[in-house]
């Protein structure tokens, strides 16, 4: 599969490089221009449980094997009904994955092409589990990594990306300010930014999350319940069900109910307000630290994503918040606060009788505080 990055702005076409991570003319975010992804589901049964058995839709040759040297067996989650007495309502199991959160599917993938593109460094800015994925997938490829993080990052989180050699660079300001340090150390020593936001590769992996929705149930659900805070799970699914669309799989796309935490929601307030793109907001503090993003770098896109699938926009309070992790702990799934934000959401959704809706745990509890 070949292809080019495409800027969001002003459409002009780039070769991929290693060091490019936003337009050079105009500043605008990349995306990835690419031939029509072919689905043939009846290769995929035989394969391994990984998302790798999808690797005709990935951008690698359907030859590459590069990735095998990189790839943990991310992906091919588990699907199960969440209670018997919601029947209707899935959960899919993210959190098990080798770092235990859904970001292993873009760090594999990013990280399998960074190897590709014989990469030796990669830059990455996080809230903590897009820095442990990409810092573990790092590791395992040979590639030196700096991860920039928030001082009030979760001591656990820290833990293991130091575990895994990586460089840390705690940053003192908010998650904007984290990532412009990140920016600037990328642009100062021309390194590959494996940013969970900007790099398009990323959303590559985590569109897998659509195709083995659509193979665990041999159909798309009506409604998927999407935290959203950058959007890297809810693009990535867009991308992914719009390439099952197209492939005549689905005849339409699931709704996208994205949820976001009340004290820090631009994009819930840029929707209800009908605006294109969100303005940045005040983070007023939330336990769902991995939604936390005042300023989305991809709110345009995001936001007509969730219009498109005719979805909407909910938010949560930090007392739906705890009260809905308990709940899910309750029904044996110990999971972290953003997690339960997205739950607390789905509680909160007013959903159609028998409607089918799929709601993703996306990190392990035990990485948070
Ligand atoms: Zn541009």
């Amino acid at each position: 599969m070949s292809e080019q990055y495409r800027c969001h702005t002003c459409h002009a076409n780039f070769e991929i490089t290693d060091n490019i991570w936003k337009c050079p003319k105009c500043g605008g975010l990349l995306d990835l221009v690419k031939e029509k992804v072919v689905l043939d589901p009846t290769k995929w049964k035989d394969r391994e449980a990984s998302l790798w058995r999808y690797i005709e839709a990935l951008p690698f040759s359907n030859d590459s094997i590069g990735w095998r040297n990189v790839t943990m067996g991310e992906g091919y989650t588990p699907l199960i009904v969440l209670d018997e007495s919601e029947p209707h309502t899935f959960v899919k199991v993210d959190y098990m994955m080798p770092t235990l959160s859904f970001k292993d599917r873009g760090a594999a993938v990013l990280i399998a092409k960074a190897k590709e593109l014989g990469v030796t460094k990669v830059v990455e800015d996080s809230s903590g589990n897009a820095g442990t994925s990409i810092a573990a997938y790092a590791k395992r490829a040979g590639i030196a990594c700096d991860i920039y993080l928030g001082k009030a990052t979760s001591p656990k989180k820290i833990a293991q990306i130091k575990a895994h050699g990586a460089t840390i660079h705690a940053i003192d300001g908010n998650r904007e300010a984290v990532a412009a340090a990140a920016q600037e150390a990328v642009t100062e020593e021309q390194t590959f930014y494996a940013s969970h936001v900007y790099n398009p590769y990323f959303y590559e992996g985590t569109k897998t999350y659509a195709y083995e929705i659509w193979e665990q149930m041999n159909t798309a659900p009506d409604s998927v319940i999407i935290p959203v805070g950058n959007g890297t799970l809810l693009l990535g699914a867009y991308y992914g069900f719009k390439d099952l669309l197209n492939n005549g799989l689905i005849m339409k796309l699931p709704r996208i109910i994205a949820i976001q935490a009340e004290n820090c929601a631009p994009l819930a307030r840029a929707f209800a307000n009908h605006k294109q793109t969100a303005e940045p907001v005040e983070n007023a503090g939330t336990e769902a630290e991995g939604i936390a993003i005042a300023a989305a770098a991809r709110s345009e896109q995001i936001l007509a994503a969730v219009r498109e699938t005719n979805g909407e926009f909910i938010t949560t309070s930090e007392e739906e918040i705890i009260a809905a992790r308990e709940a899910l702990a309750s029904k044996g799934f110990y999971v972290e606060p953003t997690t339960a934000a997205n739950y607390a959401g789905y509680l909160k959704y007013k959903r159609q009788q028998h409607e089918m809706i799929v709601i993703p745990l996306c990190g392990a509890g035990i990485k948070a505080n």
